[in-house]
């Protein structure tokens, strides 16, 4: 028989979803629902610091060009 915090725990993990939009996880972008979301993270996480200059939202094709930049980087 199972524990009910043990229940508990389960139903809670699943009910989170992708930490930027909310939608289902995909196991393979956790915790993320698409690589999408994922590089989104990356770029706000990543611009978070010189950001903090300007009040401007992160605009998302930046987001993606950044993370894009560094992706290209670590090629090398
Ligand atoms: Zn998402």
């Amino acid at each position: 028989m199972a524990d009910i915090s043990d229940f508990e725990k389960s139903k809670r993990k699943r009910k989170a979803g992708c930490a930027i939009c909310g939608k289902p996880i995909d196991k393979a972008f956790r915790p993320f629902c698409s690589e999408r979301c994922k590089t989104i993270d990356l770029g706000r996480w990543l611009g978070g610091e010189y950001r903090l200059q300007t009040n401007e939202e992160p605009d998302e094709a930046e987001l993606l060009d950044l993370a894009q930049a560094m992706e290209e980087r670590r090629e090398r």
